[in-house]
């Protein structure tokens, strides 16, 4: 099933084309604050499943490209990614540190965006604002210590992410975590969509030009192994999204530019990018030194 957020914090399942608004059935309240709906939805999704599937087999709904498409969950518990996880992006960043070493790390949970809305560049002239192509895992039960055979017993479902990063040495957290820096959608699939998740296919293109693309096969820490390893630091909840982590092929993105992004099973979604006036500070105000670094 494709479960969309959408117009304000409307909750919708979607064949693709189509979005049926299942937000009063859910049991949700779009305007609430937190906007915790789709966590709400994906911690009761056994229950609803059923009257969701047939809202959608019995319903005209309204078609997708009428409705905003927003993030689908703006209020995870925690926004987790992995750092070098594609040996071929190690490489092109002369790193060592790899996913295996290292571990996550955390993005600010405002930089998630959605499938409808622009990626803004911050305005630091200068710096390189870079594109990493890498697949959303939502987590859709609650875990600690998480075996790795246990591991995708975890996982609720899939979206695409762009892991957007401004280059240099600053911490990275920071260069990372900037409003729209992190675009997760246009749906989310859930977990029984994917055949294997050990056999997913990506592909990101700027301009329709191709710049990445990769399979899962090639992760150094694969899917199950993302979820066991974060599970052993931090009690992983439902809604909780992790980042997988980019092949080779980074690049600059420019306004004006549309960055495409497509992960088989799940889907594809065209993101424009502007330039906003906002993101000055006193960190990015020091001449820029081009450091390789993730
Ligand atoms: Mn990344």
């Amino acid at each position: 099933m494709k479960l969309v957020r959408f117009n304000d914090g409307r909750i919708g399942v979607t064949d693709g084309q189509r979005v049926v608004d299942v937000t009063t059935l859910a049991g949700v309240d779009a305007a609430a604050w937190p906007p915790v709906g789709m966590n709400q939805v994906i911690q009761n999704f056994a229950t609803l499943a059923p009257a969701f599937a047939q809202a959608l087999a019995t319903q005209a709904g309204m078609p997708i490209a009428d409705v905003h498409l927003q993030t689908p969950i703006p209020w995870p518990n925690k926004l987790l990614a992995y750092p070098v996880n594609y040996h071929d992006h190690a490489t092109e960043m002369a790193t060592r540190g790899l996913a295996n070493v290292q571990g996550f790390f955390l993005k600010a949970n405002s930089s998630l965006s959605g499938a409808s809305e622009p990626i803004e560049l911050p305005a630091l002239p200068g710096r390189e604002i870079h594109h990493e192509c890498e697949i959303a895992l939502i987590i859709g039960k609650i875990g600690r210590q998480i075996p790795v055979e246990k591991a995708l017993d975890h996982l609720f479902g899939y979206a695409c992410l762009l892991d957007m990063t401004i280059r240099g040495k600053e911490e990275r957290v920071m260069r990372k975590s900037y409003d729209t820096f992190t675009p997760v959608g246009p749906w989310i699939v859930t977990a029984d969509e994917v055949p294997d998740p050990c056999n997913i296919d990506m592909k990101l293109w700027v301009n329709g030009e191709l710049k990445q693309q990769a399979n899962t096969r090639d992760l150094i820490v694969d899917i199950a192994h993302m979820i066991s390893i974060a599970s052993s630091a931090a009690t992983l909840y439902p809604g909780d999204i992790i980042a997988s982590g980019t092949p080779a092929g980074v690049g600059p993105v420019h306004a004006g530019d549309r960055v495409s992004i497509e992960v088989a099973h799940i889907g594809r979604m065209e993101i424009p990018v502007v330039q906003g006036t906002r993101g000055a500070n006193i960190v990015f105000e020091k001449p820029y030194e081009f450091v390789r670094a993730s």
